[in-house]
């Protein structure tokens, strides 16, 4: 963008001061070329003096008596002006002459060239001024004599050293007067006619200005300054000017363009007065050869007459080529550098040539279309050359960043080629040290590659190669110094300094040419040096390489720094490592015990997560609920586990704030089942709740339990309330008979009622006391004793028989059946209590049979009835505490469900068994129980019913 400017600055001035106006004048030359050749005018005619009227009339100069005849003809076809471009001097030989008396006068103005005016002085002819008075519209045309400086710039125009007036009598009769110089450029084309030139400060018209302004009177006609600018005004027409006083001529179609006569065929006769009438009749010589002929544009030489009469024409028609001007010019050439300084860096670098080019061509164009249409010349060598210069230099600009780009790409692409082996190797040292040497090596194309690494004290650089053993003091050396300052060092040969080839020598034994010293930097230290070493005669280090060797120096000492990490840590590691190794152990120990737990602990366990999802159902809890656990994890705990209240309870746990929830869960089938189901919220370490676990026991056989002994103690109550109530009963009647109204017997019958029902509430007592000792599992005080159990049950059938009427008894026992070696009173007890339930539970009475008889070392009794029996799993829960079966008809028999238990203690007491058999229900009964008929060793573990 800077050049540009700096291009678009320079392009203004150069446009501003004219430095390629040759060029540019070209420029202007070709598009007037191009231009359509211009009509004809038909207001203006040419009388020409060429060779032949030379030839015919004799030689210059003629006789003012033939001008005046020639005058006197024309005017009489009335033509609107009469003007010779013809100097007419009144000065004398010397007058006409050069200053240096040298150079014929008429070269520089319209004198005819072969016969110069300096050899024979023009007489002045009063007849010619009569003829000019008379016509009265006839004017003359004036000379300036040419200075050192022919074109210096004055207020009006051009500046001439020396002005020639007609002869007094030709200038006072005619119409008026004006000059004729036609200058040329540099180059001797003429481009442009002076209008206005400056004679001692006044304003002088040219012929051409002086004849249109006398024809066409204007109510305004000015010719003017502004500072160094002369204007000229007609009326509404405003003349275009290039330099003071100057108009450019768009002579178009060359030599004889005008309609033209010969001035002998005037004098003749022979030219129609016609082609004069209100014409502007314009007499001057034409012959080529003359003097008065310069090359223009588009002729190679053409006559001042014919200039004159263009000059003219562009006048009267108002085809003016009007030039941009210096500011304007200059402006243009600084926007197009400015526009494409901003816009082509965005293409380059092809683009930015190929765009300028495209701006080149485009102002050629632009600028021949407006010179064609609008007659307005710009400058197109300066804004198109800059246009070019800007393209060249973004062009440039572009191929040297895009240069620089591709060596910081290939730096990059190394610096990743390193990294990545480095990375590969990073821990440990050696591999690294390896990568660093050969990859830098290869990347910058050297012969080798040393790497010196600082000591911990930072006074020395030792040589990381393990098989050597170098070091360079801190300080010292061309290596030493790179390792101070940190800044990096090419030589382009070692062999010159013998210093320092032993320094290199000490890593690289062999011839070496250009070397190169890149410091190792670890933030602002350094840490080491790499020594980059070619053979001698190739190429030095340079600027790319360097950019390429820091890149990977950096790299190097990053891998560098992450080896003494990776060796500091490694250790640390391994500690951290065997303790993980220990922890983990432990965990999956930890793990397999709760594992083992929940699946073997008979509780069941449910957890969920705390969108209440089955997260893990252990063995017993899948045997409880009759699900798989595999298949209801995920699954919300209500779909498969909506019993008795159970996702209630676990739900409620959320809100229990880590207390634990208990609740009691039922479930009836497919067995009754009561569980005591506790649910606490479980939390991770940060106190974040990830779910509940419920854990359900089995209390079904407690719950049993603690009912039955509800209903026992009921039971028990109300039969020992029935015989207290007896007794209170007649102990009442007894002390309120105190006037002796019972006899002596009656007294007898009621005491005796009274001792029974005692004894009865004895016998009930000590059975209480008897479960309570078997309950606790102390042993019953025994009376042992030969006892004969045949006598035993004589005695308690004929007890039974007297009581019952319903019900008969058979006995059957062998007569051999021999005594067994027991407590008499509870085996007795046990008999009672079997054959009173026989009785009970016959209601509708029936034959009650017991039978006794020996098996091995054992007496087996059985009492067997054919009442209300029991079913196969009425059976087995007979023998158990407080008891009692669940029919309809034993319901309405009274009893507490103790006697069974108690007989089972006591013959179990006895070493003995006891058990039941039943048909089923309505189908009778049959208990038996077996006794040894030798008291066992106190040590004989004997079975058990
Ligand atoms: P109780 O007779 O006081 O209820 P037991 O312990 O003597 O208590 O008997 C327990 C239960 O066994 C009885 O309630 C009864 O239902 C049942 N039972 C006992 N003996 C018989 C039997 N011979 N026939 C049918 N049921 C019996």
């Amino acid at each position: 963008m800077a050049w540009a400017l700096g291009l678009g600055i320079l392009a203004a001035v150069l446009s501003a001061r004219g430095a390629l106006s040759g060029l540019e004048w070209r420029a202007y030359d070709h598009q007037l070329a191009a231009r359509a050749p211009g009509v004809p005018p038909r207001d203006i005619i040419v009388v020409m003096i060429d060779d032949s009227c030379l030839d015919r009339l004799g030689p210059w100069p003629w006789p003012m008596s033939r001008h005046a005849d020639l005058v006197r003809r024309i005017a009489g076809a009335e033509p609107r002006a009469i003007v010779f471009d013809i100097l007419f001097f009144g000065g004398t030989a010397r007058d006409l002459a050069g200053r240096d008396g040298s150079a014929p006068l008429g070269r520089a103005a319209t004198a005819p060239g072969p016969t110069p005016a300096t050899s024979r002085p023009v007489a002045e002819t009063p007849e010619f001024a009569d003829a000019l008075r008379d016509a009265g519209n006839v004017f003359l045309a004036m000379c300036f004599l040419q200075g050192e400086h022919p074109v210096e710039l004055g207020p009006y125009g051009l500046r001439m050293a020396e002005l020639r007036q007609p002869p007094p009598e030709l200038g006072s009769a005619a119409a008026g007067a004006g000059a004729v110089n036609v200058f040329p450029e540099r180059d001797g084309v003429v481009r442009s006619a002076p209008l206005v030139m400056d004679h001692g400060g006044e304003p002088i018209p040219s012929l051409a200005l002086e004849v249109i302004r006398r024809i066409e009177p204007a109510p305004d006609v000015r010719i003017g300054t502004t500072g160094r600018r002369c204007s000229v005004r007609l009326g509404d027409t405003s003349i275009p000017l290039t330099r003071a006083g100057e108009m450019l001529i768009s002579y178009a179609g060359g030599y004889k363009v005008f309609p033209w006569v010969a001035y002998d065929e005037v004098l003749a006769g022979q030219v129609s007065p016609e082609r004069f009438r209100n014409r502007i009749v314009l007499v001057g010589f034409t012959a080529t050869g003359l003097s008065d002929t310069r090359p223009t544009p588009l002729a190679p030489a053409c006559p001042g007459v014919e200039i004159n009469a263009h000059v003219m024409r562009t006048i009267l028609e108002s085809d003016f080529i009007r030039p941009l001007g210096a500011a304007g010019n200059a402006l243009l050439a600084l926007g197009i550098a400015l526009a494409l300084g901003l816009a082509l860096p965005r293409l380059r670098p092809f683009g930015a040539l190929i765009g300028a080019g495209a701006v080149a061509v485009l102002i050629v164009v632009v600028s021949v279309y407006l010179f064609q249409r609008a007659g307005l010349w710009i400058n197109v060598v300066t804004p198109a050359l800059t246009a070019l210069a800007v393209g060249l230099v973004v062009a440039a600009d572009g191929y040297r960043v895009s240069d620089r780009e591709k060596i910081r790409t290939e730096s990059s692409l190394g610096t990743l080629a390193l990294a990545t082996r480095m990375i590969a190797a990073s821990t440990s040292r050696q591999p690294v040290l390896d990568a660093v040497r050969e990859e830098i090596t290869q990347l910058v194309g050297a012969r080798q590659t040393d790497v010196y690494l600082m000591d911990l004290d930072g006074e020395e650089l030792v040589l990381a190669d393990g098989g050597r053993d170098a070091r360079v003091r801190v300080g010292g050396g061309t290596l030493g110094r790179v390792g101070q300052e940190g800044v990096p060092l090419l030589t382009t040969d070692a062999t010159a300094d013998a210093a320092l080839a032993r320094e290199v020598a000490q890593a690289a034994d062999f011839a070496v040419g250009p070397v190169a010293f890149i410091p190792l930097r670890r933030q602002d230290q350094v840490v080491g040096v790499v020594q980059v070493v070619r053979r001698p005669g190739e190429e030095a280090f340079g600027e790319r390489d360097l950019e390429l060797l820091n890149a990977l120096s950096q790299e190097a000492a990053v891998a560098l720094e992450n080896v003494e990490l990776y060796e500091k840590l490694e250790g640390k590691v391994e500690i951290a490592n065997r303790e993980l190794v220990k922890a983990y152990s432990q965990l999956a120990l930890e793990k397999d015990r709760v594992e083992a737990l929940l699946e073997n602990m008979a509780d069941a366990v449910i957890m969920t997560d705390t969108d209440d999802r089955v997260l893990y159902v252990n063995p017993a809890a899948e045997r409880m609920f009759r699900v798989s656990g595999r298949e209801v994890e995920g699954d919300p705990l209500a779909e498969h586990f909506d019993v008795g209240g159970l996702p209630a309870v676990a739900e409620s746990a959320h809100d229990a704030d880590g207390e634990l929830v208990t609740g009691q869960v039922v479930i009836e089938e497919p067995k009754r089942l009561v569980l005591t189901a506790n649910a606490a919220l479980i939390s991770d370490d940060q106190g974040r709740p990830v779910g509940v676990v419920t854990v359900l026991s089995d209390v079904t056989l407690l719950q049993e339990m603690s009912d039955m002994k509800t209903e026992f103690v009921s039971l028990v109550s109300h039969e020992l309330r029935t015989p207290l109530t007896s007794v209170q009963g007649f102990a009442q009647t007894l002390r309120s008979d105190v006037e002796g109204h019972f006899d002596a017997a009656t007294r007898s019958e009621f005491l005796e009622i009274i001792e029974s029902e005692c004894h009865r509430l004895l016998t009930m007592i000590n059975e209480l006391l008897d479960a309570s000792r078997i309950e606790a599992g102390r042993e019953l005080p025994m009376n042992w004793g030969q006892v004969s159990i045949t006598a035993i049950a004589d005695k308690l059938v004929k007890l039974h028989s007297a009581s019952a009427e319903a019900h008969t008894f058979e006995v059957d026992f062998p007569a051999d059946l021999p005594t067994i070696e027991a407590d008499g009173d509870r085996i007795e007890q046990v008999l009672t209590n079997i054959i009173s339930n026989a009785i009970k539970y016959s209601p509708d009475g029936g034959v009650v049979r017991i039978s006794g008889r020996r098996e091995d070392g054992e007496v087996l009794i059985s009492v067997a009835d054919h009442g209300l029996g029991m079913t196969e799993a009425q059976r087995g829960q007979l023998f158990q505490r407080y008891h009692r079966l669940e029919s309809d008809a034993s319901k309405r028999i009274r009893g507490t469900g103790l006697g069974l238990y108690l007989t089972k203690g006591l013959v179990e007491a006895h070493r003995g068994r006891i058990w039941a058999e039943s048909e089923g229900p309505g189908k009778g009964s049959v208990f038996s129980f077996a006794l040894p008929i030798q008291r066992p060793g106190e040590n004989d573990a004997a079975g058990g019913a």
